[in-house]
């Protein structure tokens, strides 16, 4: 298949583009190397350096003529949202709104997105979050990326693009940014590496799913042939704490230093996780990397690539 993804050069978006590749489908990237890396990027895929939200976006479909559309391009810091919530907008709902019309006008046939199960539900009324649970996005970012799933749907019954939502839990791995705000597996373990101090933000009783980086490029693989006109929640179903995660990592890098506890994030959730029945019926996906040897290998590629 011809396949174009966006966000390519990003962390999760590099790993659906090297499962791709190893499935033989003909890849080209599309990213504005905003947080992306050049080296990332599978040197067996087309690459073009360019923003989703550019008229230049077109040269790319008229080249490419792709048939399907792996979206993962999207600005996703939580506390930028806050004081950025207009470039948010624009970026995640008018830069998706401009790959929407040029699917239609190229005639795609289907988009998988990259949604999120962390930032669309709030806090959770009950655990672990079905799809069914209310949609109340605490932050720009979660609204943002929601307000796309509607368009996904709309452009699905008005123009027969087929859709597959994929509300992801957090994610972590190779090549997530060890220096950013979130991705606290990635901040942690940088900073034990490079023996620094990692501060807890608040008690670390908070629970996330965890779920590793390649489970998630199988959940994009799979919904190439499944899930049309589905959302769906990938999860473990289960929370792990900050505190489990940090003394799991603290044994895995041999740091010595304890924890040292900061004031709680606030508008956070307090613990969220996810119900993956529907994707594991309909998409025939569920996690497979356990979080030990998810960690083990994260642990791994960070000792070589600080
Ligand atoms: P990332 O920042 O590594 O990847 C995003 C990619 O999009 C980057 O390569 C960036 O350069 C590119 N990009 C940003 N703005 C762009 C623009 N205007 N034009 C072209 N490219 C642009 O983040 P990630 O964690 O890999 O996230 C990938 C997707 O998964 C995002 O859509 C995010 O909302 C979603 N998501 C991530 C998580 C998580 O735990 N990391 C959880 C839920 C959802």
């Amino acid at each position: 298949m011809k396949i174009l993804v966006t966000g390519g050069a990003g962390f999760i978006g590099s790993h659906v583009v090297d499962l791709y590749i190893r499935e033989g489908h003909q890849v080209a990237v599309v990213d504005n190397l905003h947080t992306g890396k050049l080296e990332n990027i599978n040197p067996k895929a087309r690459f073009y350096h360019i923003d989703i939200r550019s008229p230049q976006l077109e040269e790319v479909f008229e080249e490419e003529r792709p048939e399907v559309i792996s979206h993962q391009a999207a600005l996703a810091n939580v506390r930028e949202s806050m004081v950025k919530p207009q470039l948010y907008a624009e970026v995640n709902i008018l830069g998706s709104l401009n790959l929407l019309e040029l699917a239609r006008k190229y005639g795609v046939h289907k988009i998988i997105y990259a949604s999120t199960g962390g930032a669309v539900y709030g806090e959770p009324e009950y655990l672990p979050v079905d799809e069914s649970h209310p949609i109340h996005p605490l932050d720009p970012y979660g609204a943002s990326k929601h307000a796309v799933e509607h368009y996904l749907h709309l452009y699905y019954l008005n123009y027969g693009i087929e859709y597959t939502s994929l509300r992801y839990p957090n994610v972590y791995g190779p090549r997530q940014d060890p220096f950013g705000e979130a991705g606290v597996i990635a901040i942690f373990t940088g900073q034990m590496l490079r023996d620094e101090q990692a501060i807890i933000n608040g008690s670390g009783e908070q629970e996330r799913d965890f779920v590793y980086v390649e489970d998630i490029a199988w959940a994009n693989v799979l919904a190439l042939e499944r899930g049309n006109g589905g959302t769906y929640n990938l999860g473990w179903g289960k929370g792990t704490s900050v505190n489990e995660i940090f003394d799991r990592l603290k044994e895995l890098t041999g740091y010595r230093r304890k924890a040292v506890h900061g004031p709680p994030k606030k508008g956070e959730v307090f613990k969220i996780y996810l119900k993956a029945e529907k994707a594991r019926e309909e998409l025939g996906w569920e996690p497979r990397v356990s979080l030990e040897e998810g960690l083990k290998a994260t642990v791994e590629y960070f000792r070589h690539n600080l």
